[in-house]
């Protein structure tokens, strides 16, 4: 950190800036300006801190890139501060956040810090455990989100067991209210939604773009060797590591997007290929979930492009319903559900109790408060509505399985720590919920797996839409499918040992008899769901030797899959003892063994 700790001691603040200027607590996610409590007054009466946490960083195996990517950006965005005038006082910290703010709050003598509300329940966790223990800190609204609360209570009322959310009511009362694609009332084009033009597979009908890189600087290059060396033991590598990490960079990365991707962005939404990782998408989650691009702004760029007649509609309108729909109604599902505890079942009772003693007027930091040793408030929701349990095999760490899809995807994300969203579902989630993998082991795998993960998006995408183990709060059935459908949608079978078209026998593929042994498994919880009465009809008509082949081809799977042996991930937090030495000099974390998974 020589480099970055030279330019930033420049900034750091002096006694009298500390008690003149207002001081706010910057966290993790939230590297804006164009927003928030930084807005409200000039650069030279503002300062910020900033927290780089190891024990944060060592809570899960996080892929290095998105380790490079969240630091790299936290210090260029100190920097950018800096430049403009705000103090800066920049904390490198073995501790949690909320225990590093409050020992620098009382160390400097710091005046209460404003933030905005954290996106993140594990953040507010934390905050709330150094509320609790002297740390004076003022909550605001998060005005990065492109809606409220309130706005997801007024369409669907409180959580309560039993409930069911269709994403879709929230997204046209959020089109109404926002004006966004609009006329008179009434939807631009006609429909709210063109999702059933967003379906077609990419063979090469126009070109693929090739969005810009952006090599390391001096900066990147040194938060790079210090994930090296710290953070050795996770997931995925730093090599060839060109994502955005200033705010120029960020914004070029997005015009590009629009200039180039968009237009086609609707038509090969679902695409998946072997040989063009990102197609048409945006690659923008990771930088809207730093906060480095708002979603209000993109959502007004694409409108503006759409209303002009330069891109079509199925591209401006499925995209607006990303970040205006499924973006802001994932993270208020998780909120309502307190990241899926409150599903009847799932909240351990010390836990409720221990939330009610604190808070009984119920403030949403304070009633999250973190008390250690009465439970585990990190510790995930472990919901299953199809029972699902088996451990995530190795296939997931890289380990050859000879699916090709999954293969290749997951190549693609130890490489990347990113896949586009069908690849997520319909190939990595798929093959889990078929195959009756843990969704919470699975969870867990994508939390540290990709770029863009944090609590509020990939818990109620893991355990809502992708593996049903919400038992269909989030998602009308469960998405899975066969071969037909990744055949259909890909260039992936093409390069497969297996044949997509055969179910059962030698060479069979064996995704399309994990689907029928899935329906059959599951009949007395799914026969009801009127989306699946086709594929039961087509099930019941299986001839009963054919069941026999299908049933044995899906066996044969599932132990070929768990054959393998896991690599081990898992951090002992011994890397840092002492705040005094720069993140860089302190001692790797120790690899813990864990062994193998059991068989089934
Ligand atoms: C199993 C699974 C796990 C996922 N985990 C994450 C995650 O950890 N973090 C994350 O940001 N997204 C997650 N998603 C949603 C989605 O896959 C990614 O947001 C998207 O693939 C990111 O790539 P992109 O920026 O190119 O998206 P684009 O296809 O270009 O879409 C534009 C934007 O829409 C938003 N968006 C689209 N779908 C969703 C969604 N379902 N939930 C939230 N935002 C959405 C994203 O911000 C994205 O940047 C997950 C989806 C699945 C099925
Ligand atoms: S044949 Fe089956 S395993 Fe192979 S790529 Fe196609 S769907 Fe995947």
């Amino acid at each position: 950190m020589a480099t970055f700790q030279q330019q930033i001691a420049q900034h750091a603040p002096t006694a009298a800036e500390i008690k003149q200027r207002r001081w706010i607590y910057v966290p993790y996610d939230r590297f804006t300006d164009r927003t928030g409590p930084l807005t409200e007054q000039p650069a030279n009466e503002t300062g910020i801190v900033i927290v780089e946490s190891t024990a944060k960083a060592l809570r899960r195996p996080y892929h290095k890139k998105k380790l490079v990517v969240l630091i790299s950006n936290m210090r260029h965005f100190a920097l950018e501060q800096a430049a403009k005038g705000v103090s800066v006082l920049y904390h490198a910290s073995p501790d949690s956040h909320g225990t590093a703010l409050l020992a620098l709050q009382h160390k400097r003598k710091l005046p209460p810090l404003t933030c905005m509300k954290p996106a993140e329940r594990e953040l507010r966790l934390d905050l709330a455990s150094a509320l609790e223990r002297g740390l004076q800190i003022d909550f605001v609204a998060d005005t990065t989100w492109a809606s409220a609360s309130e706005d997801f209570t007024t369409v669907y009322g409180s959580y309560e067991a039993g409930k069911t959310y269709v994403m879709d009511r929230f997204y046209r009362r959020m089109r109404q209210q926002t004006g966004i694609l609009m006329k008179s009332g009434r939807p631009v084009g006609g429909k709210f939604s063109f999702d059933a033009e967003n379906r077609n597979a990419y063979r090469g009908e126009v070109p693929v773009p090739r969005f810009p890189v952006f090599p390391p600087d001096a900066i990147t290059h040194e938060v790079m060797g210090f994930v090296e060396q710290t953070y050795a033991h996770h997931f995925g590598t730093t090599a060839g590591f060109n994502l955005p990490c200033t705010q120029a960079e960020a914004d070029a990365f997005w015009k590009f997007f629009l200039a180039h991707a968009l237009e086609h962005f609707g038509r090969f939404e679902d695409a998946m290929r072997d040989d063009e990782v990102q197609l048409f998408h945006s690659k923008t989650s990771v930088l809207l979930n730093l906060g480095r691009l708002l979603a209000s702004d993109l959502i007004r760029d694409v409108e503006k492009l759409a209303l002009e007649g330069e891109v079509p509609m199925a591209s401006a309108e499925g995209f607006i319903r990303q970040l205006l729909g499924w973006r802001e109604f994932m993270r208020h599902v998780h909120e309502q559900t307190d990241g899926y505890r409150l599903l009847a079942g799932h909240v351990p009772q010390e836990e409720r109790k221990v939330q009610q003693e604190v808070s009984p007027d119920s403030t949403p930091v304070a009633a999250a408060a973190y008390h250690p040793g009465k439970t585990d408030p990190y510790a995930g929701a472990t919901p299953s509505a199809l029972g699902a349990r088996l451990p995530l095999p190795a296939v997931y760490w890289g380990t050859q399985s000879g699916l090709h899809c999954v293969d290749s995807v997951v190549a693609q994300v130890v490489q990347e720590g990113w896949s586009h969203h069908i690849t997520r579902l319909m190939v990595l989630s798929n093959l889990a919920t078929l195959c009756g993998f843990s969704p919470r082991e699975l969870t867990d795998w994508f939390w540290f797996a990709y770029v863009d993960a944090y609590d509020w998006v990939v818990e109620p995408n893991v355990l809502g839409m992708a593996t049903y183990a919400d038992g269909g709060l989030t998602a009308t059935k469960p998405y899975v499918s066969g071969a037909a459908y990744i055949h259909r949608m890909s260039n992936f079978c093409g390069h497969c040992q297996y044949d997509p078209k055969q179910s059962s026998g030698d060479g069979s593929c064996p995704f399309t008899a994990l689907y029928w042994t899935f329906l059959e498994r599951n009949e007395e919880r799914l026969r009801g769901n009127f989306r699946l009465q086709m594929p039961y009809t087509t099930l019941r008509r299986k001839r009963p030797e054919e069941m026999v082949q299908l049933r044995a081809r899906a066996r044969e799977a599932i132990e070929h899959l768990q054959s393998f042996d896991r690599p081990a991930y898992g951090a002992e937090s011994d890397a840092a003892t002492s705040d005094s030495a720069p993140p860089e000099e302190r001692s790797p974390p120790r690899l813990r063994h864990h062994p193998a998974p059991p068989g089934r």
